[in-house]
């Protein structure tokens, strides 16, 4: 299990990572929100323990930013104030839970075994851009309500381009994602899968939603 500590008292973060990592968790910190979201977004981590009030950007902010960036990791937040405000904000943003500073070492390593052990079903299985549904779950994919039959790969590059919809992705990102291996740059093995694709989800409907980024590569979006 792979946890992000996003906190900016070393101390605290210290004693957080030296407790968790001697519980056979895999740690790393950041003491920014700013560093803090790079990594999320860099890597894939099973739980964020995620302080409100950093120097940079509060909690709050960082937390919207993960999931407006399609991050759905759970969120556990330290909160130094033990105010109602937070605890309503906090319940209305969707974290998963949060501790009132200062905790008990093990208060903290109880309340993260709970998040871990609560099934997915907090995470999204759908995606939804426009009139296009992909469901992770059931690997079905629709558009305008009318479903759409994909291979298995054609499944893996769909999602890969929903999930990170907005950012366009380099040919090289999509083969080492999709085919797992990487391909010589100047292949055409990623355009003729995208050309296979949008024939079947965009090219028989009128908004098209897989757009080439020239130099760079493809993204999907509703423009
Ligand atoms: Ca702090």
């Amino acid at each position: 299990m792979h946890i992000l500590i996003i906190e900016d008292e070393k101390k605290t973060a210290g004693f957080l990572k030296k407790g968790l990592t001697e519980n056979g968790f895999v740690v790393d910190v950041a003491h920014t929100a700013e560093d803090g979201l790079f990594q999320v977004h860099a890597s894939d981590y099973d739980l964020v323990i995620l302080d409100v009030m950093l120097p940079d950007k509060n909690g709050w902010v960082v937390f919207e930013e993960m999931r407006k960036g399609g991050r759905h990791t759970p969120v556990l937040f330290l909160t130094a104030r033990d105010c109602v405000e937070d605890r309503v904000k906090g319940l209305e943003l969707g974290a998963d839970d949060y501790l009132v500073k200062p905790f008990a070492f093990s208060e903290l390593l109880a309340r993260v075994r709970v998040v871990l052990r609560r099934p997915q079903a907090q995470q999204s299985t759908e995606i939804k851009i426009a009139d296009l549904q992909i469901d992770l779950l059931k690997r079905k994919v629709k558009r305008g309500g009318q479903q759409i039959g994909l291979t298995q790969k054609e499944f893996v590059l769909l999602t890969l381009l929903a999930q990170r919809s907005g950012d366009a992705l380099s040919r090289t990102v999509i083969a080492e994602r999709v085919w797992d291996m990487n391909f010589d740059s100047d292949t055409n093995v990623v355009d003729v899968a995208i050309r296979r694709l949008r024939s079947k989800v965009d090219d028989p409907f009128a908004q098209k939603l897989i757009h080439t980024v020239r130099g760079v590569g493809y993204v999907l979006e509703a423009r």
